[in-house]
């Protein structure tokens, strides 16, 4: 299904000589604009940003804002979202190549293949889906709310869960049900190795592990609190220990040092000596296109109304159930 979209200019590059953080600020009273930025966002476009949240946050706060234009400093899926929620609102994204590894592994052909082999099932998108497959769905969960709206389906209700096969064994095993599951999964959160943690645990052996539902089963085997990026952050708010090992994307961790500045924050190892456990498509974006986008007003997400609709219902139904 076509997703149309407009993209910056080739030759725009940033001025060096401007304070990108002044800037910024002035074009979101001009444009009478609020961004929202995940917890993935690179730190400076954290400390731009008028809300930082998870998936579920940012569809909230983008359900709500009375701004004209939404900078969504996150990944496609996620704007696309914003754009469902807001038709009549200018939805930017800083860099439209920002997509989602997890999103990707599932293609609209192929899935409604899938849906079409398994009748009589409702299907449960994971918000990190694309607007075509969100529009094949019959409702919307994210990490913060997916045990929660499984539990509400009548237990007779055979379901499908797509795409992330972590998290849909995750909520398999927290609520009792079976689900048919579609095999996807994100390249951030596989990445993570088990012995390379237990080995970090070994060093630091009073942290307590915090681990995303995203990450494979012996890895969250050995945390301490599974949840959202939110829910691991307010868990380290309440809870009295020191030392943490942070098994998400590393982004998260700069939110947890500044509102937590006593407390000290490992970030997981991933399997080899790279900066995997940093989502290559979210660091797409930078303060510098993000700028660029707000004077240009590009590159902007639009969609065919009729995928929009059709992807808003299991949208409304998820923040309804939520
Ligand atoms: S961390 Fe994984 S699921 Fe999240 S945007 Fe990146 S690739 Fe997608």
């Amino acid at each position: 299904m076509p997703v149309f979209t407009t993209s910056l200019p080739k030759s725009s590059y940033p001025d060096s000589s401007i304070d990108l953080f002044e800037a910024v600020e002035r074009l979101k009273q001009e444009l009478n604009a609020v961004i929202l930025a995940h917890y993935y966002q690179e730190p400076d476009i954290q400390d731009v940003a008028d809300y930082i949240g998870d998936s579920l946050g940012l569809s909230q706060k983008a359900a709500t804002t009375d701004a004209d234009v939404i900078v969504f400093a996150g990944v496609h899926f996620m704007a696309e979202t914003a754009k469902i929620l807001n038709p009549e609102k200018q939805v930017l994204l800083p860099d439209l190549d920002a997509g989602c590894s997890l999103a990707d592994t599932c293609p609209p052909d192929a899935f409604a293949a899938f849906k079409a082999a398994h009748p009589n099932h409702l299907v449960v998108s994971y918000i990190n889906c694309s607007a075509a497959i969100k529009a094949m769905s019959d409702i919307i969960c994210t990490s913060s709310n997916a045990v929660k709206l499984i539990q509400q389906i009548p237990a007779e209700q055979p379901i499908i869960f797509a795409p992330d096969r972590n998290l849909g064994r995750y909520v398999m095993a927290q609520t009792g049900r079976d689900m048919v599951l579609w095999q996807g999964s994100c390249i951030v959160h596989e990445t993570f190795s088990e012995k390379k943690l237990v080995q970090l645990q070994m060093e630091y052996p009073t942290a307590e592990v915090i681990a995303h539902p995203e990450c494979e089963e012996p890895v969250l085997q050995r945390a301490h609190f599974i949840g959202s990026t939110t829910a691991l952050l307010n868990y380290a708010k309440q809870s009295q220990t020191q030392q943490f090992i942070v098994v998400t994307e590393s982004g998260i961790i700069h939110q947890m040092q500044k509102q937590l500045p006593h407390k000290f924050f490992i970030p997981a190892p991933p399997m080899n000596q790279c900066a995997c456990n940093e989502c290559p498509h979210m660091r797409l974006n930078t303060l510098e296109k993000l700028h660029q986008a707000m004077i240009h007003r590009r590159p902007e997400i639009v969609l065919p109304e009729d995928v929009r609709q059709a992807a808003l219902r299991p949208i409304q139904r998820m923040l309804e159930m939520s």
